[in-house]
């Protein structure tokens, strides 16, 4: 085995991959309208999903401001991203503690 980095969804389990696809594709714009149901239930029942989904949507709106478009050089995305989930885990430390 090398030692290739493992992109982060690696970690999820299938069915979590699976929701987390469609969560992109939700903020992306790019489901169909029985689509859009279905993700919109899960969002209101699964505080997981909800989480990422703010993750995700605040990370495209810091794209979209820093590089004045949805494509984010390489890397920066990433980055972005992992800084945020850093955050919210502090912010959610802080609540449980
Ligand atoms: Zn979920």
């Amino acid at each position: 085995m090398s030692e290739e980095r493992t992109p982060e969804t690696a970690r999820f389990s299938p069915e979590r991959l699976s929701s987390l696809e469609r969560i992109y594709h939700y903020l992306d714009g790019e489901l169909d309208a029985s689509e859009l149901g279905e993700i919109e239930h899960h969002l209101a029942t699964c505080p997981e999903c909800q989480s990422e989904y703010a993750i995700e949507a605040m990370l495209k709106q810091l794209v979209r401001r820093s590089c004045q478009s949805d494509e984010a050089p390489d890397g920066l995305r990433e980055r972005i991203r992992a800084r945020i989930v850093v955050e919210q885990r502090t912010i959610i430390a802080r609540w449980n503690g």
